[in-house]
């Protein structure tokens, strides 16, 4: 086997791709990661990290870079936004610290990108590509020819999928079609702290759960600007992505909610659009030696936040099993088999969470009677099987 065939190829230099050749290196596996675009970056607000991110992230060392750079919530809130009454107060203090070996994170984006990108840069195990947009791949009797955009080629063990979403990888592999889009409309907006009302520049997110649709918002690091989404689901066709949306057009959705919400609501001068795009989980993504990781093997509504989160914890995952054995399709079977009925607990989870913070009329009442005598150590028993570590973390 010569240095060009041992190293694994990675398709996408996104959170899962980079986390994949950082895992991979500290386990003195080399790979080159192959990105479409003019150099790595991640564009976008927030984005939650839970504990079990973080538990990735403290493994591949740079969990504290990320919890350094973000800001840790006092508490998850939900407010039913007809009544205004609170239905879900679950504390993240010492005692959700003590329970799950972590905080809960609001970071930037890019600053979790960033402290995965400088950590690939400072190991030569890892090899970054920009320009390299993957095509099409052929499998040979060692490994594969990754064919990218360009016409030039690359010879590896084996293909790691971590091309997101619209994944081409997982065309030529399962080729099921697009994601599915159907539904949510999102209206982002970015609102300065001091715009803020002195009552709602706390330092947790807070989500306010109406008919049909969800409001949220929380404030970035520094606590200078808040981030804001208002999610609604609709039987029309939804706007493209990235469209400037004027306040009227959402705020006329959102009539039903409670003043004190519209008082949040009412503040950006515009919104932004924005779309989901997600999958029903499928029974097989490992085939051979080509795989698929993150978005690309399982993108979800992002209603749990974990999409990230679980492209974080199949980078660990996938490393450690091609650390356990030479051959890469053995890998990759035990990996998918490892990850699958977790990946697809979150997928579903994700959904049936949507229903939850969507809930009108009596399931509404019916959700609202499920949350009131919930105490502490009940939710954190709830949420145990997301945020506890894995054993391949
Ligand atoms: C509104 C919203 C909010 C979210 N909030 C959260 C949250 O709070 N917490 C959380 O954990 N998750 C959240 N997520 C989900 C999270 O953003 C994704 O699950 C995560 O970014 C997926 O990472 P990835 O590396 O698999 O894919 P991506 O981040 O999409 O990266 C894919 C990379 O592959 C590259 N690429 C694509 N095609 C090719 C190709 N053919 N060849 C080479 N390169 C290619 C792309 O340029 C990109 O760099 C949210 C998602 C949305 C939409």
């Amino acid at each position: 086997v010569t240095k060009a065939t041992a190293r694994v190829a990675i398709a996408g230099g996104g959170i899962g791709g980079l986390a994949a050749a950082l895992a991979l290196a500290r386990q003195g596996l080399p790979t080159v990661v192959l990105e479409q675009a003019s150099e790595f970056r991640e564009i976008g607000a927030g984005l939650q990290v839970a504990p079990n991110a973080l538990h990735v992230l403290d493994a591949l060392g740079v969990g504290e870079r990320v919890k350094r750079s973000a800001l840790l919530i006092e508490r998850m809130l939900m407010r039913d936004a007809v009544t205004g009454e609170t239905v879900v107060d679950i504390p993240c203090d010492d005692r959700f610290k003590e329970r799950f070996g972590n905080p809960y994170a609001l970071a930037h984006r890019a600053d979790v990108h960033g402290a995965l990108l400088d950590a690939c840069k400072s190991t030569e195990m890892v090899e970054l590509r920009t320009n390299s947009k993957v095509q099409s791949f052929s499998v040979t009797p060692g490994g594969v020819f990754v064919r990218l955009a360009d016409g030039t080629t690359v010879q590896a063990s084996g293909l790691i999928g971590a091309d997101g979403v619209n994944s081409t990888v997982r065309e030529c592999l399962v080729n099921d079609g697009p994601p599915l889009t159907s539904g949510f409309q999102i209206y982002r907006a970015a609102i300065p702290a001091e715009r803020m009302p002195q009552r709602h520049r706390h330092a947790y997110p807070l989500l306010w759960a109406g008919p049909n649709s969800h409001v949220i918002y929380y404030p970035m690091r520094d606590r200078s600007v808040f981030n804001f989404g208002a999610t609604v689901m609709t039987n029309d066709s939804v706007r493209k992505a990235g469209e400037t949306v004027m306040p009227d057009e959402m705020l006329g959705l959102f009539n039903s909610y409670h003043p004190e919400s519209l008082e949040v609501m009412s503040l950006p001068e515009q919104f932004q659009t924005w779309t989901i795009q997600y999958r029903h989980p499928i029974e097989r993504w490992s085939f051979g030696h080509v795989t698929l990781l993150g978005d690309a093997a399982h993108p979800m509504t992002q209603f749990l936040a974990q999409g990230a989160a679980m492209a974080l914890e199949d980078a660990a995952c996938i490393a450690r099993c091609v650390a356990e054995s030479a051959d890469v399709q053995v890998a990759f079977e035990r990996y998918q088999e490892l990850r699958l009925p977790r990946t697809a607990r979150a997928q579903i989870s994700a959904l049936m969470i949507g229903r939850l913070f969507h809930a009108q009329g009596i399931e509404r009442k019916v959700r609202n009677e499920i949350f009131r005598d919930r105490t502490v150590p009940e939710h954190y028993q709830r949420l145990a099987w997301l945020y506890d570590k894995p054993a391949y973390v």
